[in-house]
């Protein structure tokens, strides 16, 4: 697939990147990589006024590609490093994912709808990213791969699914919002030890919400 990436693109992106800088995201690594993914690619539509606006956007089945604000917070709250081994939990566009790639990190990301991952598997591969693919029940994590150095939840779950925090590595963090439909609070848990974690609170959130199941079509 030949890449549509423009110089006005980029230069869209770049205002986009400097209005996350002034809403309080600082690491530069997590700016350059928003800076680099090309953002419009992931809609439906293509229209670049609704991509590089600091919104979510509906992606079908439902779901939306989450604001590049609320990306930009939890990736820096998982203090990317090169090499890490993280699991995110809710594909969606598959837009999460490649900002984690663009930061040097080896990513296996999970779906639950079965057209947004079958989507995804397709597409990212023809512009360059190439994660592992699943499609499942993320709240049961990926036990065969596990453990992780980093795991990040895309959904708002009802509480902290046990299963994935036991598929840290010690030292390993996990970012998840947790709340009800209405709003969730931006959780930080660090595994301290083999039964010991560390919890963090970082403000308020809205996420669709993180389900049970798989949908098969
Ligand atoms: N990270 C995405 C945002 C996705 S929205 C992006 O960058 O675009 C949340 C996604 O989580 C939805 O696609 C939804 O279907 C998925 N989801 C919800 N519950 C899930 C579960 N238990 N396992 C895996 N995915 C889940």
């Amino acid at each position: 697939m030949a890449i549509n990436d423009t110089p006005r693109h980029q230069g869209m992106r770049k205002k986009l990147v400097e209005g996350l800088k002034i809403k309080g995201i600082r690491d530069e690594n997590v700016l350059a990589a928003i800076s680099k993914v090309p953002r419009h690619l992931f809609m439906e539509s293509t229209f670049i006024q609704f991509a590089y606006k600091d919104q979510a956007f509906p992606i079908g089945a439902g779901q939306t590609i989450s604001q590049p604000y609320t990306v930009g917070f939890q990736t820096q709250l998982l203090q990317v490093g090169k090499g890490d081994k993280i699991l995110e939990v809710g594909t969606g566009s598959g837009y999460q994912a490649a900002v984690l790639l663009e930061m040097g990190a080896r990513v296996f990301t999970i779906e639950r709808q079965k057209e947004l991952y079958a989507r995804v598997h397709q597409f990212l591969p023809e512009i360059g990213y190439n994660p592992a693919c699943f499609f499942g029940d993320g709240y049961k994590g990926l036990p065969g791969f596990a453990p992780f150095d980093k795991i990040i939840v895309t959904a708002g779950a009802p509480e902290i699914p046990e299963a994935l925090i036991y598929q840290l590595t010690f030292g390993g963090v996990m970012v998840i919002p947790v709340g009800n439909d209405q709003k969730q609070e931006m959780k930080m848990v660090t595994r301290l030890g083999e039964n010991e974690f560390k919890t963090e609170n970082h403000g308020d959130f809205i996420f669709v919400p993180l389900l049970k199941g798989t949908v098969n079509f």
